[in-house]
This record gives structure tokens, sequence and C-alpha cells, in this order.
């Protein structure tokens, strides 16, 4: 190994891969180094600060420098740092959090089964369907549905389910069988001249063609993000999510809802699925449920699911699947008090109450130059830029503008993410008025300098 160089700065470049990274790029600019939080900011290691305006990773819901459960997990490290929770073996941080998780989830959905991440969580969905359905004595029925847009993870399946081209170009991907239909997104997707409730109509009539096409003997489940989150915060159009329940029920399919990012309050309400009016037979969630201070994620499934799934363990003799970290004890204990925390600050009713104001605040920059659509829901936001509102173009090459724009707010003291063509906010649960205040302050000084950015890059 070569002699590692003495700052980290230095370091980073020479060893670290990051995740979601130009690495070339990388070399040339090195990491921005993050060494402390404090409630919604976060300090770099220069001592600048930042709102960190992105949660994390749509994460963070308490904030950076959440002090009870530092607390938790020091006295889970104590008692029982480790145990697993195969084969009959428990511990009180998983039984604790699975009940809780039982009480919050709808009615009829009171069995958990934990993870240490949305992608495994996601991978584990499709084992239990395909489970589900050869315990049934179906196995032909294992086909997919999801939405282009969508993100559901990175792993071999989950990484399937996905919907992003990044994401699947040059890593061979799909691989296994899933069809993805048409963004639920209407701004965007929605041809010239169709309503809304036409462009509910006409997704719904193509998730059936397809069901139809493929054989509904041959679809086991639809997967989606109530509102779909990395690949843009689209919120779905009005009456789409209980046609898809409907449809699911009418032919027998499993319906997977992905709240990894929507859980646990970001939407306005406990979750997405509850926003849009429909239940699922599967719900994902993960990030908000701890807060992302431990790796951790919980999959509920509905007493239909759980028994089929039962039944064909005790004549197989076992569920063949688990990780070491399944039902980490610490990652528990962690989520544990994290949702303790979001009831007793009511931090649900916070991202409700300041919905408005939030909303409101980010559609005022609807007519500014670069941005074609704003859209977004209870704490979470996207604004999409684009070079032609009324015909809905992009800028071109794609993918500049964005993160450009996001990194003016980091300028500006904003952490933001660019996805695609839009700019996506999601601050912690915990953020008060006058954050949002500072936020879109931030935030429309970046976008004025975005407009002058474009028109000296002659991209206008
Ligand atoms: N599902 C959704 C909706 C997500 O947003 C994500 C992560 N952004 C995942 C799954 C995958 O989670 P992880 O990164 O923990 O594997």
């Amino acid at each position: 190994m070569n002699k590692i160089p003495n700052s980290l700065h230095a370091s980073d470049i020479a060893h670290s891969m990051h995740p979601y990274t130009n690495m070339r790029l990388h070399e040339e600019q090195g990491p921005m180094i993050i060494t402390r939080g404090e409630g919604v900011h976060v300090y770099d290691s220069e001592g600048k600060e930042y709102i960190e305006g992105l949660a994390g990773l749509w994460s963070v819901a308490v904030g950076f420098s959440q002090p009870r459960l530092v607390e938790a997990a020091a006295k889970q490290m104590a008692e029982l740092p480790y145990y697993h929770t195969f084969a009959h073996k428990a511990h009180e941080p998983s039984i604790r959090l699975a009940e809780k998780l039982a009480e919050m989830t709808p009615e009829g959905m009171d069995r958990v089964f934990f993870t240490n991440s949305g992608s495994e969580a996601n991978d584990t969905v499709i084992k239990m369907v395909w489970f589900y359905n050869n315990a049934l004595g179906r196995p032909e029925k294992k086909k997919f549905l999801a939405r282009n847009k969508a993100y559901h993870g990175i792993t071999i399946a989950s990484g399937s389910l996905t919907g992003l081209p990044a994401n699947h170009k040059d890593f061979d991907l799909p691989a296994i069988p899933v069809t993805h239909l048409t963004c639920p997104h209407y701004w965007k997707w929605a041809e010239d001249g169709e309503t809304e409730a036409e462009f509910t109509a006409r997704l719904l009539k193509e998730a059936e063609d397809t069901i139809l096409a493929e054989g509904p003997e041959t679809i086991a489940g639809f997967i989606g993000e109530p509102v779909m989150g990395a690949g843009g915060v689209m919120t779905p159009p009005e009456g789409y999510w209980p046609g898809i329940r409907a449809l699911c029920d009418k032919y027998d399919i499993l319906l997977v809802s992905d709240e990894v990012i929507n859980g646990f309050g970001r939407c306005g309400t406990p979750f997405g699925c509850e926003k849009y009016g429909f239940t699922p037979d599967i719900m994902v969630t993960s990030k908000q449920l701890t807060s992302s201070y431990m790796p951790l994620a919980a999959i509920i499934v509905n007493d239909k699911v759980y028994n089929t799934i039962a039944d064909h363990t005790a004549k197989l003799g076992t569920f063949g699947h688990g990780f070491t970290g399944s039902g980490h004890p610490v990652a528990c204990a962690v989520g544990l008090e994290n949702l303790k925390i979001i009831e007793e600050q009511d931090l649900m009713g916070n991202a409700a109450r300041l919905e408005a104001k939030f909303q409101e605040g980010l559609r005022k920059f609807a007519d500014h130059p670069l941005v074609g659509e704003v859209r977004g829901v209870g704490l979470i936001g996207g604004i999409e830029m684009a070079k032609d509102k009324e015909k809905r173009l992009s800028f071109e090459p794609a993918g500049k503008v964005a993160p450009q724009v996001v990194k003016f707010c980091a300028e500006e003291g904003l952490i933001l993410r660019a996805v695609y063509e839009t700019v996506a906010l999601c601050p912690p649960l915990i953020v008060t008025e006058e954050d949002i205040d500072q936020i879109l302050a931030r935030l429309g000084r970046a976008l004025d300098r975005g407009w002058e950015w474009v028109q000296a890059e002659g991209l206008v």
C-alpha cells in the first residue's frame, strides 16, 4: 500500500470509492467533509454551516444531534451489543420495535421482518412474493410491475425494480422479470391537452393492458413509492393509487408500498399510502425509522401474506432467508427511541402543520425563469428546471443545470440534492418556520445565480 496521505482530503481522494459519484471528477475536486451536526444543521471541515435540506439522504427526521438516540445506542451496546434473530432467537429491542410498527401501520398489517437497508428489504420482498406464490402452487406467478423513475434500491433484484437508467446501464440490469410502466407524473408525461383524470385513466389502462398481455397468472407484485422520491419527487395524479389497488385485487397481485422515504410523517400523514387512500399488502420502511442513526429497514406484511408464508415454512421446515444483522438490537433500540421522539415531539404533526408554509413557499418559485414545475406534499418537494416551461422541455445537455443550482445552494449554506433535472428538498421533520424561511431564502438566491449562470453558459 502507498503511504497514507496525512490530510483527510488527500486520503479520501487516494483511497475512497464513493457511491453515486463521478470518480474522476472526485479526484479533481475532492470531498466535502462533514464533521458534525446540530439540529437541522451540519458543518464542514472548514467550519461552514449548512442547513441539511435533504435530511442527509431523506432520512434524519429528528435532526443531527439527538442525545436520546445516542443514549439508546450506548445503553443497548452495554447491555447486549449483538444478538441475532435466527431460529427462534429473540431480544427485547426487535420484539418491541416490531410491536410498535404493527401498532403504527394500517389494520391487519401485523408482522415485521427486519433488514439492514432499503435495498435488502426490497430484495426480501421480492423473495417473499415468490415464496408466497410457490406456497400457493403458482410457480409461474413471479413477475413484477414497477414504474419508470422509481427508486427501490441498487442490489441486483431491488435495482431491477428501480426504473432509472443510471442504475441499469452497464450493470446488466434488470435481472429479474419486471415491466416498468409510465411514471405517474402529470406535468411531464401527460399528452398535450390531456386532463389529469384522463392521464390517470390512461395509466391505469396501461397497467391493466400490461397485466392482460403478460397474463395475470404471471404477475405477482406491483411495487411503488406513494410519492416518488429519488427519481425526482413526483406526486401521483388523483385516483391513481385507488385504481392500482383495484387492479391488484382484480388480478390477485400483491401491492407493495415502498415507504422508505414516505414513511413516518414525510407526506403529512404517518405513511404515504394513507395520504393517497390505499392499503398495501406489504410495506417497506427504513430511513426515518432510525433517522439513519443506525442502518435498519423493516418490512411489514398483512395477515394474508404472513399466513401463506408461515404455512409454507411449516411444510419446508424453515424460511431460508435472513441477514446476520436482521433486527440488530442496537439499530432496533435506536429505532424504537426515534419513533418515541417522533411521537412525543409530534413531528408527524409538525410536518402536517408546516406543509402549507413549505409548499406555498416553494411554489413562489414556479414563475422563476429557470423553473418548469414545483411539486411536493408534506415536507418533501421538488423544483424541476426547464428551458421551456410551456413545452416542458429540459435544458440541454441534460443533468447540468440542477447540479449547478445545488452547488450554488451549498455556497449559500443549504445542502440539497439534484436528481436528474430536479432539485429535491426533504428537510428534517424538526424544522421550524424560521428554518423554512432560511431554506427558501437560500434556495431563492441559488436559483437567481443559476439563472445568471445558464445565460452566461448560453444554455437558453
Ligand atoms: N426504496 C426507496 C423508496 C428509497 O428511496 C431507497 C433509498 N433512497 C431505497 C429503497 C433503498 O434504500 P437503501 O439505500 O437503504 O438500500
